[in-house]
């Protein structure tokens, strides 16, 4: 049905997925806002999915916000409400003797990829050029950093090098560890019409549950959780030996293509079809469609990413894509689909602990030089910061004393979340800044400040296409909350710090496009009144780009390597996740569902969205279920070396025998901690990324008795 209209109508961008859909915000008489998606925006050209339609009910529910800062002496006492100045002031006070007393690594800020790159950019700027510390990690170490460290390994940068247009371009989808119909749905929409208008198209779609979006495909992959580069390396020698690969690339364009050619011919395809627990057959057929495609896109997530190899699983792949030469060439190329919105412009800044302004290395002296002198504060740290789990670890260990929480709810996403429970018990000082009053973290606050939610606060995001688009201020936030980057330099003020008196955003994103200037995300053409003209563009955006910026990188087959050749890596297959026994005879994985975002505490918020599921479960095959005498709807105890959840069951023979999965949204946020599938994962990490072993745990799974 039409939307009643006022005048006031101003665009920004969905804040759930890194998809990254135009939305038309709508003023009404009431103070509140409705919605349309946005008919002009190139991503989703007016479509929403179901999360985005409902986006308005977030920030037009206003019943839990926090409204002003809070603060208490000690954890016996209730909070106090008192002023920004009084809350600031003691926080300031509170780090200062924290700094002096034990180092600037005694304190450490835990963001989330859902912050806007202003804020992004103000609190890396904090940390690493003024305290003196790269503990700043955010929630995107549990999402994409495999992906990133597995670009620059392959591709020499941390960059997608293709675009969404590239989608109606390709003739073979290669999706792998993920669901976009339910995680990325837009632009899953847009993969689904073309091929419904191109009978030629292939999907393959490669994952341990026949998902939904498994119903398009040509050929399910279902295979063992873990086996992803087995697969991989058999469908590369498939390749090698049909000779469906672009020797020229190979030759004149990459290296490493000996040692893989090698190591991809250890295993016969038959002993990788055991391994993968698929049939040889169809890994010949997928290796068919490859070889057959005049453009190949493999996509991905957190199938690949959240895992103890995440990084090898993601080089694995991409090999694919550079043994083909399926990349820098329009309908072709590695697609990683972001599971945050601002995932890719919270990396533009430097917002990981390893990281520096500009995909800098922090382990470069030349650009830690650059960025000192650029910013004009304390030497850089040449040491990485804590990364997420580290931060937690390091706070149980009382090597770190105080950590700022920045809109994110660690005690639902974290892996082995009972472990950061007891961190947030020790710490000396905790600082939550946040939006509602639902965040599980509160509990364990010293001081409380208020944060502006999504249309409250104007800034830039970037999505998976490396596209970077405005998102205006269309409502006042309630009472006294502030946008977080106006809270970070309000803070870095009362530290002392020069450098954090900022006009506005405008200014905030003038400076770090100064700062990209000559790097390979060079945005430096790039300001806040191109982008209210242009609404979106693709980095890299120089002084005398296109008006719409790079849609595709490598087009000249330059890499950003030394040599400027992509690098094939022979990575090995070995999985290094806890394993099966016989006490813990079932693999755990967990993720999403379609109308739930991370932690529930926006779309846990609208009735309509928790229609779909309204609590957790567990997934199980029928054979099992059976075996366990489980039947549908029984709760369940699913129990790992860590702690146990209680859900109800749901049998379904669209997951493989032996594998459970666990939707990972439910916490404290919407009911009991009894439901946090984090309860029971694995805080075992990559030794690349420090991404987290989501997707792989050992558990048993019994019928709930009543003691
Ligand atoms: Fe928002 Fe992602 Fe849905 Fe688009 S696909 S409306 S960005 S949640």
């Amino acid at each position: 049905m039409p939307r009643k209209h006022t005048d006031t109508q101003l665009s920004t961008t969905c804040c759930y997925c890194g998809v990254g859909c135009g939305v038309l915000l709508n003023k009404e008489k009431n103070g509140t806002v409705s919605l349309q998606g946005n008919k002009d925006h190139p991503v989703n050209k007016g479509a929403l999915c179901s999360k985005g339609l409902n986006l308005h009910h977030t920030v037009n529910d206003k019943s839990d916000r926090l409204l002003y800062p809070q603060m208490r002496y000690n954890k016996s006492m209730p909070m106090q409400r008192v002023s920004w100045d009084e809350a600031l002031n003691r926080t300031a006070a509170v780090f200062k003797t924290f700094i002096n007393k034990y180092g600037p690594d005694s304190v450490a800020f835990y963001a989330s990829g859902q912050c806007l790159t202003e804020e992004y950019y103000v609190v890396n700027k904090l940390l690493k050029g003024f305290i003196g510390s790269n503990n700043i990690d955010t929630n995107s170490r549990l999402c994409m950093s495999s992906a990133v460290a597995a670009y620059k390994l392959a591709l020499g940068e941390d960059s997608v090098p293709l675009c969404y247009e590239d989608i109606e371009l390709a003739d073979l989808f290669f999706v792998t560890g993920a669901n976009p119909a339910w995680c990325h749905p837009i632009l899953w929409r847009r993969v689904e019409a073309h091929k419904a208008a191109n009978p030629n198209v292939k999907i393959i779609v490669v994952d341990p549950r026949a998902t939904d979006t498994v119903s398009v495909a040509d050929l399910h992959l279902q295979i063992n959780p873990g086996t992803d580069i087995t697969l991989n390396h058999a469908i590369g020698r498939v390749l090698i030996e049909n000779g469906d690969i672009d020797l020229d690339f190979v030759t004149n364009h990459a290296e490493g293509f000996e040692a893989y050619s090698k190591l991809v011919f250890e295993k016969t395809v038959n002993e990788a079809a055991r391994i993968c627990g698929v049939s040889e057959a169809d890994i010949m057929l997928a290796a068919k469609y490859i070889g057959e495609a005049k453009g190949f896109i493999s996509m991905w997530t957190m199938g690949l990413n959240q895992s103890a190899i995440g990084v090898n699983k993601n080089l694995s792949l991409i090999n694919l894509n550079l043994i083909t030469g399926h990349i820098g060439k329009p309908g072709s190329g590695p697609l990683s689909l972001t599971g945050q919105p601002n995932a890719m412009g919270g990396r533009e800044v430097g917002g990981l602990a390893n990281l520096l302004p500009a995909h800098r290395d922090l382990s470069n002296p030349v650009h830690r030089e650059e960025v000192q002198k650029f910013w004009g504060g304390t030497t850089i740290n040449p040491k990485p910061g804590l990364s997420a789990t580290e931060m937690f670890a390091a706070l149980n260990d009382g090597k770190l004393k105080a950590i700022w929480i920045m809109c994110t709810n660690p005690l639902t996403s974290m892996p082995n979340v009972r472990l950061v429970e007891e961190a947030l018990k020790k710490a000396k000082f905790v600082v939550v800044q946040e939006i509602t009053n639902k965040s599980q973290c509160l509990e364990y606050a010293d001081v409380i400040l208020p944060a502006a939610a999504w249309a409250e606060k104007e800034g830039t995001m970037t999505n998976s296409e490396r596209r970077i688009s405005y998102l205006n201020k269309v409502l006042d936030a309630p009472g006294e909350a502030l946008p977080d980057a106006e809270i970070i330099c309000r803070f870095a003020r009362k530290m002392g710090y020069k450098g954090f008196d900022f006009k506005d955003n405008a200014a905030i994103y003038a400076e770090h496009a100064k700062l990209t200037a000559k790097t390979n995300i060079d945005i430096s053409g790039l300001s806040y009144e191109i982008l209210k003209e242009r609404k979106t563009v693709q980095w890299p955006y120089k002084k005398k780009s296109a008006p719409g910026g790079t849609p595709r990188l490598f087009t000249d087959r330059k890499f950003y390597t030394p040599t400027q050749k992509a690098r094939i890596h022979a990575v090995p297959d070995a999985l290094t996740s806890e394993q099966p026994n016989g006490d813990y005879p079932f693999i755990l994985t967990t993720g999403r569902i379609r109308d739930q975002w991370h932690t529930m505490s926006k779309t846990g918020k609208v009735n309509k969205l928790n229609q779909h599921y309204a609590e957790a479960f567990v997934e199980i095959h029928p054979a099992d279920a059976e075996r366990l005498k489980i039947k549908e709807g029984d709760v369940t105890v699913i129990t790992s070396r860590r702690g146990s959840v209680q859900v109800k069951a749901k049998i379904s023979a669209q997951i493989k025998k032996g594998v459970i999965f666990l939707p990972m949204h439910w916490g404290k946020i919407l009911g009991s901690d009894l439901n946090r599938a984090n309860n029971v994962t694995s805080d075992l990490v990559d030794p690349i990324s420090k991404e987290p072993d989501f997707k792989y745990c050992a558990v048993q799974v019994a019928k709930f008795k009543k003691p």
